[in-house]
């Protein structure tokens, strides 16, 4: 029997699994580390399943090439490779290395997306890649960047354990996250936990104190706060005066914010805002999580910015059981963050700095020409482009944007002006693939080394447990052989495998917030079961559980956090007569991930969510609707229409609407709005109708069911 730890390629918590395999490597067991400072033992049910998603008869094991009669057909690896050289290369010639684009991940390792990254910028030439990190993540980067001048999520998930009050923002941490719950429930200081969020979800419902707010009354609600706080002197003023800059100006600014004079927008009584506030003063550590409520807005990154101001000025950072704390989407999204070069350099250097190009090219020992001096495209930039057809060859990675994007049924017109759209991923059959030009068979994750950067900044261990199926490639092999088709293999030469990258990635990150110089390999990652950043060359601490800011330094040239704010605006889309319901959108259960492309091969997981696509109503509005529970319903935006199961729940307000993200039909629906700062899409706000559905739909109307491979 032989023992192999490796971390879950699902969501940020970065649970450990041991898989047993017997003397012919088969898999014997799966099972949550007992002893891994992560999850202690504990995971979900899509961890366990894992490796199952990666045995479906849809895998793709054979690169597939569309011929002339736009069909699909078997190839050669080295058929793919050299009509992927070509195809790109004639591109790049017709319209420079603008006209070609990449779309990747947060779900490989970070050797594999800094590989990529380096392959596309330096050794093909191009200029835009951006990943799906952009759809959960992008504005807690720049949040944080912003107010403590580095993309530095302060916490360690002790805090949960540790904390007197803990304020979840947009966060339905039962369902997506539900080790950090389990964290939550381990602490014994008998804590106070307030969820904020229009809808009575789970993690709501278990709280102690809920408010459900207006949709978007978010950020007028942590004003409001702020107000209060301020008002009543319930501030640390010697943590302001010597760590932060710009009170005054917030104090000015959140003097029109009473709890009153917002009530119409928040839809909170002022006594609970006032009730809060008391409870964050008296509290001897306040920690604040928040996720894709807050993340996913058309002010997204201010909204983040209001919950890192309260805390700021509160004195809650930098000790245990404080925090504003952003939880992670994507299993590896911090990596993504770090060192993808896509929209910063690696370890946060800037792409339209000379200084930070000719450093990243010293510890690369390659030229500082090779290195674009501009920034990349944002995602929805790069599908403009797509649209205006300037961009003309696509490159996606591990993602399936033909699901998961915002207003998505833009996306398949764009997606067909391409000249040439590649697709590498494990299975032939998601939205996105069967689209392809070309698809390259990738490996998953049980199938390949590396590293992912959890939630709480720590490095974890995937390893290889299996063999991938037929001639899927790893990533990693997948972006080598592109190297060396393409001619820039030299420029790759000891970027030999996984951890001969991530000792790359150790020099580009020396010195930097995030150093990780003072790790030594793989090896040591395991044995102290895992290693959170930083830690840098002769760090010597052992501690599982590091937290930053605990000296009251920021990364800003100041060394003091900015306290940053803007006044808030009404979501972009108005309701109507004709669309009177705001739509929802998020995680609908603990089983499935995403856009199902894994976890819906694994009957053990779809057993326990619900085959068809849902929307949950208010008992109010489904009677007022004329719908009962168990209905089929159209649900109607300004972009279409889907017809869906009818749940009447009084999880949601009436006037609001919910729908899983998890089915083809809701990004049908959502309204293409964009967070000013970080370009990330606002998926919880559309306008929309709800109304009993047509006994059959008539040819050309209303989009029924729903495209799942293994649901049909
Ligand atoms: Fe843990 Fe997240 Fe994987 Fe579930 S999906 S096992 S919570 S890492």
């Amino acid at each position: 029997m032989n023992t192999i730890r490796t971390t879950c390629s699902y969501c940020s918590v970065g649970c450990n699994f041991d898989a047993v395999l017997d003397d012919q490597g088969r898999l014997q067991s799966f099972r949550p580390a007992v002893d891994y400072p992560v999850n202690l033992g504990k995971s979900c049910p899509k961890g366990f399943h894992l490796m199952s998603a990666f045995q479906a008869e849809d895998r793709a094991t054979r690169p597939l090439l569309r011929d002339a009669s736009g069909s699909m057909q078997p190839v050669s690896w080295n058929r793919a490779l050299t009509v992927f050289v070509e195809r790109f290369k004639e591109i790049k010639s017709r319209y420079g290395p603008e006209g070609m684009a990449f779309i990747s991940t947060g779900q490989m390792p970070t050797e594999e997306m800094a590989l990529l990254g380096a392959l596309f910028k330096f050794g093909m030439g191009g200029i835009h890649g951006d990943g799906n990190t952009r759809q959960c993540m992008a504005t807690a980067a720049v949040a944080y960047k912003q107010a403590f001048g580095f993309d530095a999520p302060p916490f360690t998930y002790k805090d949960f354990e540790l904390s007197d009050l803990l304020v979840f923002v947009g966060s339905n941490a039962t369902i997506s996250h539900p080790v950090m719950w389990n964290r939550v429930k381990m602490n014994r200081r008998d804590p106070h936990i307030v969820v904020v969020d229009p809808r009575r979800t789970k993690t709501a419902a278990a709280a102690h104190t809920h408010l459900a707010l207006k949709p978007k009354g978010d950020l007028a609600l942590l004003y409001a706060l702020t107000h209060v706080l301020i008002r009543e002197g319930w501030v640390d003023r010697d943590f302001v005066r010597d760590h932060t800059e710009g009170f005054d100006e917030l104090a000015a600014h959140v003097g029109k914010y009473a709890p009153e004079a917002v009530a119409d927008t928040t839809g909170i009584e002022p006594q609970a805002v006032r009730d809060l506030a008391r409870r964050i003063h008296e509290a001897r550590a306040v920690s604040f999580w928040w996720t894709m409520g807050v993340n996913q807005s058309h002010e997204g990154v201010r909204t983040a910015q209001a919950i890192i101001n309260i805390c700021l000025i509160t004195g809650n950072i930098g000790r245990p059981g404080t925090g504003p704390n952003s939880i992670t989407g994507q299993a590896n999204a911090m990596g993504s963050r770090l060192f993808s070069n896509t929209t910063s350099l690696f370890a946060g250097y800037d792409f339209a700095k000379e200084e930070d190009r000719k450093t990243i090219a010293d510890r690369l020992g390659i030229s500082p020409e090779l290195i674009p001096d501009r920034n990349s495209l944002p995602y929805h930039k790069i599908l403009e482009r797509v649209a205006e057809g300037s961009i003309r060859g696509l490159w996606i990675i591990a993602t399936n944007p033909a699901h998961s994007w915002i207003d998505k049924n833009t996306l398949f017109e764009r997606l067909g002006r391409l000249d040439f759209l590649v697709v590498q991923d494990l299975y032939h059959t998601t939205e996105t693939a069967v689209r392809a030009d070309l698809l390259l068979p990738a490996a998953g994750s049980g199938e390949k080394s590396g590293t992912f950067i959890n939630s709480e900044r720590r490095l974890g261990i995937v390893d290889k447990i299996a063999d991938p199926p037929g001639e899927a490639r790893t990533d990693f092999d997948i972006f080598k052989a592109v190297a060396e088709r393409w001619g820039c293999g030299e420029l790759f030469a000891s970027w030999t495998n996984p951890e001969a990258v991530f000792r790359i990635l150790q020099r580009c990150s020396a010195g930097r917030p995030c150093d990780i110089t003072g790790i030594q390999g793989y090896r040591m990652i395991r044995e102290r079961g895992g290693i959170q950043w930083p830690y840098p060359a002769g760090s010597s601490s052992e501690d599982p559980e590091r937290r930053l800011f605990a000296d009251g330094r920021f990364f800003t040239p100041s060394g003091r956090a900015r306290l940053i704010f803007e006044d808030s605006r009404p979501a972009p889309e108005e309701l109507s007569p004709e669309f009177p319901l705001v739509l929802l959108t998020g995680r609908g259960t603990l089983v499935q991930w995403h856009t199902q492309t894994r976890t819906g091969k694994v009957a053990e997981l779809n057993r326990l969510s619900p085959e068809n696509c849902f929307v949950q109503v208010s008992p109010m509005d489904a009677k007022r609707i004329g719908i009962s529970d168990g209905d089929r319903a159209e649900v109607s935006s300004r972009r279409g229409s889907v017809v869906v199961d009818a749940v009447i729940s009084d999880e949601v307000k009436p006037g609001e609407v919910f729908m899983p993200m998890h089915y083809e039909e809701t990004n049908r629906l959502t309204y293409p709005a964009f967070d000013t700062y970080s370009a990330e899409p606002a998926y919880k706000h559309a306008a929309v109708a709800v109304r009993p559905a047509p006994a059959a739909g008539p040819a050309g109307g209303p989009v029924t069911g729903g495209f799942h491979p293994d649901r049909r």
